[in-house]
């Protein structure tokens, strides 16, 4: 069986972090999900059209570019926030299913990180880990983060940044950010990312031991 690593959790938690060591690990193709939203995004942006036009962000999620994923202006702090908006749109949601999914089928298996793989792209994944830290320690990553980048934001503004798109993300209709029945919680607040990389690896290991 194809081992399949579902990786969610709210803005800054460290899954996407977490969701690169575990593919470097098991030798697993990596997909972050949230670049494909905030690609979406992106390409709204560039063609001037609003983020608030459910029809474009939908023809935007179907002509998704791949070979755009590794623009880092998608990492920018604005993005996030652009990504959230279109997020909620379900044919977008739609558009970006069929993509994550035939990523996920991969014969070697998966690891891939966002909001909904556990509850909706891959509910059958091996394992489902669910990364959660405070919001203040996220804001401090994030800051750190940013300013590592040389884009300057205070951290309340960051600590708003996330508290106002996890409430977007957990309220939304379409495939809200929660935590699937199965999934295994883990809270990164006092970890250290070695720490929690050998928790993460603890829980797989334990998921695999159980399915053989
Ligand atoms: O993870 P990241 O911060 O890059 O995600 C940006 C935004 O994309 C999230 O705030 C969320 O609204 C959206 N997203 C989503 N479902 C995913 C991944 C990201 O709705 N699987």
């Amino acid at each position: 069986m194809p081992l399949v690593i579902a990786i969610d959790g709210p803005a800054a938690s460290g899954k996407g972090t977490l969701a690169k060591r575990l593919a470097d690990h098991y030798r697993l193709p990596h997909l972050d999900t949230g670049l494909l939203y905030r690609a979406v995004a992106l390409a709204l942006i560039d063609s001037s059209l609003s983020l608030d036009d459910p029809e474009a962000a939908s023809r935007a999620a179907h002509a998704l570019d791949a070979d755009r994923l590794d623009d880092p202006r998608l990492r920018a702090r604005a993005m996030g926030e652009a990504a959230s908006r279109i997020s909620a749109v379900p044919e977008v949601r739609a558009a970006l299913l069929a993509w994550q999914r035939r990523f996920a089928a991969d014969s070697q298996g998966a690891v891939l990180d966002g909001r909904d793989i556990g509850t909706v792209v891959c509910p059958d994944a091996s394992v489902k880990l669910y990364i959660t830290a405070s919001s203040e320690e996220r804001a401090r990553r994030r800051h750190l983060e940013l300013a590592g980048r040389g884009e300057a934001a205070t951290f309340e503004a960051i600590l708003a940044d996330i508290e106002a798109r996890d409430a977007r993300d957990a309220s939304r209709a379409a495939a809200p950010l929660r935590m699937a029945d199965d999934a295994v919680r883990l809270d990164t607040t006092a970890l250290d990312p070695d720490a929690a990389f050998a928790e993460a690896r603890g829980i797989v290991e334990r998921a695999r031991g159980d399915g053989a």
